[in-house]
């Protein structure tokens, strides 16, 4: 096992769980590039190559720019169906098992698309990916902070009716520093009350207050990245006693520079404070990683082996929106594949 390349051969066999993925930053650019060319093409995209040049950003401005770029080639429903199908198949590729996909509909209003019919596209997706690769996902609809809460509760209404239908629950991505947290109580608190699953996406560009606002006033399940409770040890230590468990991207935090290099990332300290940390990709293609590479980066920068990433595998896991019963046959298929990956 002290074999780098066997080692790495072990993360790539390994069965995977993310439950931080957006749909619409996890296409792949065999994917994008056949949507460009379904449409036309464009002069300055020739080949896949130059696709994921420009996928390489010269700064955040930039990143935000390509992001809408690439939006423009969603023109007609099925592509949203094709980008959920094409997005399970990459990942079962990558043995994931178990997906839990954000996917924010209302992000295409403006080019005249209805977040209803979006919705019944991605799950159409969703449900053909699951049948042909074997791999299982539920959606989480991000209602985006920048749209305010007014807006976040009618599209609490919007998704009602697809609750457990596909969708398990509801996210809060966007602006975190520019519309706060507690801003968005009420339509936390009336989606429990519908049923839906919780997380919210904080403690990343803004700090500790974003991260207790979304805990106490929203009551989330969980919260995406969370990296910035390193900032309040009292925080530390309810999310330890709570038991809520943070959804870490780490490259995803470098790219956007949330912390400035991987020496600085609390990931590892969060880690071994006790915190029920899970790692995943965010938006995998955006940031050049996918979750088999940022186990592979864990492996390399913080020294964990097989049977600690198989422990961060189980974090997740235990963390998912999932019953119990189905919880078990994932954990048992990861003690199977501890112990076969031990007899090597
Ligand atoms: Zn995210």
């Amino acid at each position: 096992m002290c074999d780098k390349s066997v080692v790495i051969n072990q993360i790539k066999k390994m069965p995977k769980f993310e439950l931080h993925l957006h749909l619409e930053g996890a296409f792949t650019f065999e994917f994008l590039f056949e949507l460009i060319e379904k449409y036309g093409g464009t002069p300055e995209i020739k080949t896949i190559d130059d696709l994921k040049d420009k996928f390489v950003f010269k700064d955040f401005n930039n990143f935000i720019e390509t992001w809408y770029w690439k939006n423009q080639f969603f023109r007609e429903y099925v592509d949203f169906e094709e980008l959920a199908f094409n997005t399970l198949k990459d990942l079962a590729k990558q043995n994931v098992l178990y997906v839990e996909l954000f996917f924010s509909p209302w992000d295409f209003n403006s080019s005249g698309f209805e977040a209803e019919l979006i919705t019944n596209s991605v799950i159409q997706g969703v449900k053909r990916g699951e049948k042909s690769f074997g791999i299982r996902c539920n959606l989480i609809a991000d209602l985006v902070r920048n749209h305010g809460a007014t807006n976040s509760l009618k599209r609490l209404d919007e998704i009602t009716p697809f609750i457990n239908n596909g969708i398990i629950g509801i996210g809060l991505g966007g602006s975190e520093k520019e519309f706060p947290t507690n801003l968005f109580k009420e339509v936390f608190i009336e989606a429990k009350k519908r049923g839906f699953r919780t997380t919210i996406h904080a403690g990343e560009a803004a700090g500790a207050d974003s991260i207790w606002a979304a805990l106490l006033d929203c009551k989330t399940e969980r919260i995406g990245h969370g990296v910035r409770a390193i900032e309040d040890p009292m925080l530390i230590d309810y999310l330890i006693r709570k038991k809520i468990p943070l959804e870490i991207c780490i490259t995803s935090n470098l790219m956007t520079k949330v912390f400035d290099s991987i020496e600085n990332h609390p990931f590892k300290y969060l880690d071994e404070m006790g915190i029920v940390a899970t790692i995943n990709s965010d938006d995998p293609p955006m940031f050049g990683s996918n979750i088999t590479n940022e186990l592979i980066l864990i492996n390399k920068e913080f020294g964990y082996g097989i049977k600690e990433l198989v422990r961060l595998m189980k974090n997740s896991v235990k963390a998912a929106f999932l019953e119990e019963k189905d919880k078990n046959i994932y954990i048992n298929e990861l003690d199977k594949f501890l112990h076969s990956a031990s007899n090597i």
